[in-house]
């Protein structure tokens, strides 16, 4: 059992302005095998906080922790944050031009691993990953995310997820820009691997709809740089019928 702590985190970004905080005292546990959906309106910095636990540079950490097993990630490295076994999908995959899938996938998988995977094992593993997904073969030898359509992106970042098994995987916005079918096979994607990892998973997400196929076991609303209430499923359920309006502006009298 692993245990991903993320404790009164603040976070600023430099802008032209100088620096603005954008998270502004995060505390969240999560456990293996336990999933938590973050929702929350656009720009309250849900992204902000999936790149800081990922090591993403813009974010500058100004207090707070987060801990691996007791071990500090913020001290880690982007590659010994992979190692040690954080995940994050991105909202906006980026493309990698000039390097196949294939090529991608298999040294991603040596840096994790340390070590390069078995190459019949791996050819095998990898094709049963893409059939899951409902990827077409060819994309293998495609270069990662050119031209690959919104759909296909997340694809991509879930196939990374199902051959990479990480401990901890942050999907920021993973349902954003599906159809009802992709969304289906995404998250199924995501089930599947977590289930053969027993992984903790961190989803962050606008909309309620991919709760219905990803249950979380808790709920986290996020508003302005913090957790504003917390819950269990029935939280997401109350979000889908009165919106996010109820925290954005104090309750008078
Ligand atoms: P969300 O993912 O919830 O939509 P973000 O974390 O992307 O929110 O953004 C939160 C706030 O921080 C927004 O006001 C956004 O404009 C600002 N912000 C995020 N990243 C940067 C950046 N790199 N430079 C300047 N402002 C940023
Ligand atoms: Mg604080
Ligand atoms: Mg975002």
């Amino acid at each position: 059992m692993s245990t991903l702590e993320i404790k009164d985190l603040h976070v600023s970004v430099t802008t032209e302005d100088g620096a603005k905080e954008i998270l502004r005292g995060v505390t969240l546990t999560i456990n293996s095998g336990e999933t938590h959906a973050i929702m929350g309106p656009n720009g309250s910095g849900k992204s902000t906080l999936a790149y800081s636990i990922a090591g993403h540079p813009k974010y500058t950490i100004t207090s707070g922790t987060v801990t691996l097993d007791g071990e500090d990630v913020l001290a880690m490295s982007v590659d010994e944050r992979a190692r040690a076994g954080v995940f994050l999908a991105m909202q906006y995959p980026v493309e990698v031009p000039g390097v196949s899938m294939s090529n991608f996938l298999r040294t991603a998988k040596t840096a994790v691993d340390g070590e390069a995977p078995k190459l019949r094992t791996w050819v095998k593993d990898m094709k049963q990953a893409m059939e899951n997904l409902r990827m077409d073969p060819s994309f293998a030898e495609r270069n990662v995310n050119e031209g690959f359509s919104g759909g296909e992106k997340k694809r991509h970042e879930i196939l990374q997820m199902e051959l990479l098994r990480p401990k901890f995987a942050v999907l920021d916005e993973t349902d954003s820009g599906l159809d009802v079918d992709a969304l289906r096979v995404v998250s199924e994607g995501v089930n599947r691997a977590k289930e053969a990892t027993g992984s903790g998973v961190l989803l962050i997400t606008h909309y309620t709809r991919i709760l219905r196929y990803i249950r979380p076991d808790f709920v986290h609303v996020f508003v302005d740089g913090r957790i504003a209430e917390e819950g269990g499923p029935e939280l997401a359920e109350r979000l889908e019928a009165e919106g996010y309006d109820r925290f954005l502006t104090p309750a008078q009298g």
